[in-house]
């Protein structure tokens, strides 16, 4: 069990993508963010570009981080933020499967020792993060309002939450 486990403990668990700054990543040498798209950085969806969003992507892009969308979703979605904010991506890239984060870090110049992995699901982006041996960043959905199979997802992944907390695997990004 505690091996299983482990594969899908996050480095750190974090409110919003707005609790990781870019004070908090240079502290560990991160030069590269693989961040997943629907309910981490915007809302399943309905989620569109904003303000807030523009902010901290900027914040980190003049601190000499990259960034690179790592999304399940299709390519019209995730362009569009691509696009919008003038960061590489990769679509339909079938997370917890390695390539497409290799594919990111390749788009990024970034390796595993100085890449992190944000995103709101343990079974995409914390399993597939971990795979790689990167440092990962659960963080809570945006909304509730999610595909019906992410929602089938979501139940086992409320036990996972349950028992990482209980062996107190749950950490506080800071
Ligand atoms: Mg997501």
């Amino acid at each position: 069990m505690k091996k299983f486990l482990q594969a899908l403990t996050p480095d750190a668990y974090a409110e919003s993508i707005y609790a990781i700054t870019k004070e908090s990543l240079q502290k560990r040498g991160i030069k590269g963010v693989i961040v997943d798209l629907d309910n981490t950085l915007v809302a399943w969806r309905l989620g569109v570009p904003n303000d807030r969003l523009a902010d901290w992507i900027k914040e980190l892009k003049d601190a000499g981080i990259s960034l690179c969308i790592n999304s399940n979703n299709t390519g019209a979605r995730v362009d569009l933020f691509a696009k919008e904010y003038d960061i590489p991506a990769v679509p339909r890239a079938a997370k917890p499967r390695r390539s497409g984060f290799y594919q990111a870090m390749e788009l990024m110049g970034t390796d595993t020792k100085n890449t992190v992995v944000i995103g709101d699901q343990i079974f995409t982006d914390v399993l597939g993060g971990n795979r790689l041996g990167l440092l990962t960043i659960l963080v809570v959905p945006i909304s509730s309002k999610e595909f019906i199979g992410t929602r089938m997802v979501r139940m086992v992944e409320k036990s996972v939450l349950k028992a990482l907390t209980k062996n107190g695997l749950l950490k506080d990004w800071e």
